[in-house]
């Protein structure tokens, strides 16, 4: 059976999508089976696999709607060595009429059933909002793994989310947990970096991810490129980070 796995947090731009592109190319280097899934209109997660957006003739949009199936949707990142099942502008439309829909908040849990004994590994790219979407994502997946960025207001959006993932544990998905916090763009010369980073240790203990991802170039770059920064360039701070991450996930996921 898959392992499923959200990765949220409603704040933009926290590193959500280069966590989700770098640690399926990770997850896929350690020979694991990887579908990423695109759930943000933006299709970051898709370019910066390799994929053009505007090319596609299906895509999750028609899957959330029932039109068309994951088999059908799903394309082959040939940078990042996973499949991915991408998004483009279209599914911000996804969001509206879903709400008409029967168990609209379990579309996308029901449409990965149908693809789970291909993969090791299902990874989901949350857009940057508690939305439909999000909600989708949510109850689709085992765990969430939340990128924060070490910085004041980072822990001010925190409790809303991790509220939310309480109430989706309490009401639609049981399996639910918090796999783990994980720091990104981390600058060690920063003292609020550290500050911050210390805090999270305290509040959430081994729920903080051990690897910490650096803010390195390499991994902004990667995406022009239309690759994961953990095959554009494998020796960079970030891509090693990442690894290392992939490798975390799989010793963490044992556990649960
Ligand atoms: P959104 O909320 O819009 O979906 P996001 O949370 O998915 O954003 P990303 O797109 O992954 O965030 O990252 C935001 C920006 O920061 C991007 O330009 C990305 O290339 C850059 N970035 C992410 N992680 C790092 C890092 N470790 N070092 C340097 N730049 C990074
Ligand atoms: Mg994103």
């Amino acid at each position: 059976m898959a392992k499923i796995f959200c990765v949220a947090n409603q704040k933009g731009g926290v590193g959500k999508t280069t966590t989700a592109v770098n640690l399926a190319a990770g997850l896929a280097q350690l020979k694991q089976r990887v579908l990423l899934v695109d759930l943000d209109p933006q299709g970051n997660a898709t370019m910066g696999a390799g994929i053009n957006k505007a090319e596609l003739a299906t895509s999750i949009y028609e899957v959330l709607l029932g039109m068309s199936d994951v088999k059908e949707a799903r394309k082959t990142s040939e940078t990042g060595k996973f499949d991915v099942l991408p998004a483009n502008r279209e599914l911000a439309g996804a969001e509206v009429e879903m709400v008409e829909l029967d168990r609209r908040e379990k579309r996308l849990k029901d449409a990965l059933a149908a693809v789970d004994a291909d993969y090791d590994f299902m990874l989901i790219d949350c857009p940057p909002a508690l939305s439909m979407l999000t909600l989708n994502g949510l109850c689709a997946a085992h765990g969430v793994i939340i990128p924060m960025q070490c910085e004041y207001y980072a822990l001010e959006g925190l409790s809303d989310l991790v509220n939310t993932i309480k109430k989706v544990h309490a009401k639609l998905n049981p399996d639910l947990k918090i796999i783990g916090l994980l720091r990104v763009m981390f600058d060690p010369r920063m003292t609020l970096s550290q500050q911050v980073s210390a805090q999270l240790e305290e509040h959430f203990g081994d729920k903080v991810f051990k690897t910490i991802i650096p803010r390195n170039v390499r991994l902004a770059e990667a995406p022009s490129y239309g690759m994961p920064g953990v095959t554009f360039d494998p020796a960079s701070k970030g891509a090693q980070a990442y690894i290392a991450f992939g490798a975390e996930m799989v010793e963490r996921i044992k556990a649960i």
